[in-house]
């Protein structure tokens, strides 16, 4: 798996991500497994955001680190900040909402070093967009993590394109990605302007969910077994290079518990696919061709 900086004033990123929303629900030596598995397989990059697996993610991983500690240096760490919901782990918050002040973003940072056991975060994302944001604000808290050397890079996730160039233009520095649903499952992207805005400012978008989260697609069987026997590809290989095909240089996020899917998934970067048949994959699920 090759690797390749996401915006051109960095960070290199592998290709392929790895997500630990999951994590929680599988043993410390299974998480163990799944970070050796994606270092192994040359997928570096680890995704995280504080309320992941109720805010307990994160510690999960980096106690995988305290047994590992070797790896740290090995590895690019993501994690978000910015949403908040009820839980026994935040008992001052009774209904769920998000929280872009400035203390909040240096609070949710700091603490998500605490929990990861390290001591920079390569990369900091606003989680949602916040209706009562203010790009001022959420600039100065960037600025002083940043000026701190507690993180290295900033982006946004589930932005519109307006307000990733809103909150751009406050910063002097660039948000090097916006963390994005897209899939076969989900192609809003392709069609509203988000991969437009990423090509805009060489900012290329992470995806989430890149096979829908595991929901099967509702196309006919046989049409996509045959596509991937063609390939000598499976059909999680063929969805993930349908994604990194387009020319905004889209990084997909995988979200598996089993070692055996991500060797699975970082094999789909050997997959070029033909033009004609990622057309043919975007009429599967959009039920017809392009007009
Ligand atoms: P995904 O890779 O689309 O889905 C993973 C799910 O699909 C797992 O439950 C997996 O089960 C299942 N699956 C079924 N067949 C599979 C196969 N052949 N290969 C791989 N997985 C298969 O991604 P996701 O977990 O929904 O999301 C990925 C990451 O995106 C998360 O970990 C998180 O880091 C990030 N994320 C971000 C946001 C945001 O708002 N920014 C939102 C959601 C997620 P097994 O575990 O049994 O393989």
């Amino acid at each position: 798996m090759t690797s390749h900086p996401i915006h051109p004033d960095g960070p290199t990123l592998s290709r392929i991500i790895a997500g630990a929303w999951r994590w929680h629900s599988v043993s410390a030596e299974q998480v163990d497994r799944l970070i050796q598995t994606s270092l192994d397989e040359g997928i570096t990059s680890f995704d995280h955001a504080d309320i992941y697996g109720d805010h307990g993610n994160e510690a999960i991983f980096g106690q995988s680190l305290k047994r590992n500690p070797s790896l740290r240096s090995r590895m690019q760490l993501i994690t978000k900040c910015g949403i908040k919901f009820p839980s026994p782990h935040r008992p001052a918050t009774w209904i769920k909402h998000y929280d872009t002040s400035k203390e909040h973003i240096q609070w949710s940072a700091e603490n998500s070093l605490k929990m990861l056991g390290t001591d920079h975060i390569d990369v900091l994302l606003i989680h949602r967009p916040d209706p009562l944001m203010h790009p001022a604000e959420m600039a100065e808290a960037f600025l002083r993590l940043r000026k701190e050397g507690k993180v290295l890079h900033f982006g946004v996730s589930n932005f519109t394109p307006t307000q990733f160039r809103m909150f751009q233009s406050y910063l002097d520095f660039p948000l090097i990605t916006n963390q994005i649903e897209i899939s076969l499952n989900r192609i809003d992207s392709l069609f509203n302007g988000d991969l437009d805005t990423a090509i805009e400012f060489k900012a290329s978008p992470m995806a989430w969910s890149p096979l829908g989260g595991g929901k099967p697609l509702m196309v006919d069987e046989r049409e996509v077994f045959g596509k991937a026997a063609r390939y000598n590809a499976s059909y999680t290989q063929l969805a993930l290079a349908w994604l990194m095909k387009h020319p905004a240089f889209i990084f997909p996020i995988i979200g598996t518990t089993k070692p055996e899917r991500i060797k699975e998934a970082a094999w789909s970067t050997q997959v070029n696919l033909d033009r004609q048949d990622w057309f043919e994959m975007l009429k599967w699920v959009m039920g017809k061709e392009m007009p």
